[in-house]
């Protein structure tokens, strides 16, 4: 049976709110978090900051705020371009020092390194963080619509298999917070690829009358990992929609272009 977790079990670490899910932590190796509003963040990266830059200064300090929260240095923290794609970028060596520029468009992140803290930004889409204890592996993935229809998370789990020698049965995958059922409503325009891809999009779209339907990203991403291979009892999943919370969490859905982004990350340590 999938872990599922509700809004109660929101946490605080200094002044950051989050969500995590126990049994990485157990793992004894693995850091996590899927950040909540508290924090905003945007899809800056290692660019040169003008720290008096309003935004962009602020921006630059959530990183720091993330980073001494939970426990590593703000220049471990490793975040992608998201295109809603389905590239995957895998870093399985030591990144050069000084962290050059890494403004690396990709919508999946896998790494056997230790040393960095692989992070994803979302207001809506579904943030994924993967594990293969056995080897070990991490990953993350942003999985909005597009990239579900490309069908991202089976793309990773392939680099898992293909890459590091990973056996699905060993995975273990959290889903974070992203936009319900409930609020996620689209139009044929999103429908009509759905209907003619492989994917069982019966399996997670409700029709609603007058030509909408209402999508269930982050079981319709389940679904693709467990035709992969992975158990449903290898999954957990933060059951918060992210439009029903505007409170605290970003919702592009309930706020619009403006809103800002949460983060999720996943760090192996020791
Ligand atoms: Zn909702």
């Amino acid at each position: 049976m999938i872990q599922i977790f509700q809004r109660d079990d929101i946490k605080t670490l200094g002044t950051v709110t989050y969500f995590e899910v126990p049994r990485l932590k157990s793992l004894g190796f693995v850091n996590h978090a899927f950040c909540t509003r508290s924090l905003r963040l945007k899809k800056v990266m290692y660019s040169p900051i003008d720290l008096s830059a309003g935004s962009a200064g602020r921006l630059l300090l959530n990183r720091e705020v993330v980073a001494s929260t939970f426990g590593f240095e703000t220049n471990q923290l490793i975040t992608m371009d998201q295109v809603h794609g389905n590239d995957i970028w895998i870093i399985d060596e030591p990144l050069p020092p000084g962290r050059p520029s890494l403004n690396h468009s990709a919508d999946a992140l896998l790494t056997d390194q230790r040393d960095i803290a692989i992070g994803i930004l979302t207001a809506d889409c579904v943030p994924i963080l993967l594990v293969d204890p056995a080897r070990p592996i991490i990953g993350v993935i942003h999985a909005g619509w597009r990239g579900t229809l490309l069908g991202i998370a089976p793309k990773v789990l392939d680099a898992m298999v293909d890459h590091f020698g990973s056996h699905p049965e060993d995975l273990l995958v959290a889903i974070g917070p992203s936009i319900g059922e409930c609020c996620y409503e689209v139009d044929e325009a999103v429908m009509a690829p759905f209907r003619s891809s492989a994917w069982n999009w019966q399996g997670f779209s409700r029709p609603t009358g007058n030509g909408k339907w209402h999508l269930n990203l982050a079981r319709a991403n389940i679904e693709q990992m467990r035709d992969c291979g992975i158990r449903e009892d290898r999954f957990c999943w933060v059951s918060v929609c992210t439009r029903c919370n505007n409170d605290i969490l970003f919702s592009y859905r309930a706020e619009g272009p403006g809103t800002g982004e949460q983060i999720s990350f996943i760090q192996m340590y020791g």
